[in-house]
């Protein structure tokens, strides 16, 4: 990634801080977006300082199209160049169907999947008017964070599964517009990864013990396992990977019930 500037949402905590991480530690110059907490994203921003990398921290709410503007500016007027999106931020807000609130499902959609939308948008037209450039084969590359419940239902969290399984056909369709002017688009499912927004599926021995029982491999993941996915398809090696979905989810989508006979 040496040369290319990589863009990560939501990246002052969970797997997004573990992705702007690991892309630091391949080399790219990396923007640690945050909504709110500058500190942690400042800390994120030191930690690939102290590793020898270059990252700089610039907030904005990806729902907003005024502040994804100014975002990608930033970038570009500080970096040069944009070669990587990870549009990674999101939000659950969890309510049974008849007690969900319009401004639950609305909050959800505007993160995950308006947020993705504006973020992609702006990047395409970075790509697109920056041309081609020696430090990668892809004219850009974009890489969504999307979930393993677009494909199994999640019941009292129907705003976030809907906004995820939006998510994988925006991303295809864009894969698929996208792919003759050279720009890879592709998108990482996790499966339950240790964070920031699962924290009571698998902070005590008890609730750790029931999630794995979804889990095939044996063990919750943790951001690294995400980031290691995305460092491989933002990769020179992946450059004929264009609108895949990779799960990373320990196996949670082979229907462990049946693991012992259906
Ligand atoms: P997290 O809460 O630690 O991280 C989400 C980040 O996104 C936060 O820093 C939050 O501030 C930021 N964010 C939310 N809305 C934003 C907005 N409008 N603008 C800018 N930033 C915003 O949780 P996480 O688990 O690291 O989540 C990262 C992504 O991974 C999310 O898209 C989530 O849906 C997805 N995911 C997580 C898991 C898991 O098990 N943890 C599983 C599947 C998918």
């Amino acid at each position: 990634m040496k040369g290319q500037t990589a863009l990560v949402t939501g990246a002052s905590s969970g797997i997004g801080r573990a992705i702007a991480l690991a892309l630091g530690q391949a080399g790219a110059q990396v923007v640690v977006n945050y909504r709110s907490n500058a500190e942690k994203a400042q800390q994120v921003v030191t930690e690939i300082m102290d590793q020898g990398g270059k990252a700089i921290a610039l907030a904005a709410d990806v729902s907003q199209e005024e502040q994804v503007a100014q975002l990608f500016a930033e970038t570009i007027r500080q970096f040069d160049s944009l070669e990587l999106l990870v549009s990674n931020a999101g939000v659950q807000q969890d309510a049974k169907l008849v007690d969900m609130t319009l401004a639950q499902w609305e909050t959800v959609l505007a993160s995950n999947l308006t947020g993705a939308f504006l973020c992609t948008r702006a990047a395409a037209r970075e790509f697109l008017r920056q041309g081609p450039r020696p430090e990668s084969r892809a004219l850009g590359k974009i890489i969504f964070i999307s979930s393993v419940h677009t494909v199994i239902p999640w019941a009292g969290h129907c705003n976030y599964a809907a906004s995820k399984a939006g998510l994988d056909m925006f991303m295809k369709s864009v894969a698929q517009e996208l792919a003759p002017q050279g720009i890879r688009v592709n998108s990482v499912a996790p499966g339950a990864i240790k964070t920031p927004i699962n924290e009571e599926a698998w902070s005590t021995p008890e609730a750790e013990a029931e999630l794995l029982k979804l889990i095939p491999s044996g063990r919750v993941g943790v951001g690294a396992d995400v980031a290691q996915a995305v460092v491989w398809l933002a990769s020179e090696a992946a450059d004929y990977v264009q609108g895949t979905i990779l799960y990373v989810d320990g196996g949670m989508t082979l229907y462990p019930e049946f693991a012992k006979g259906g």
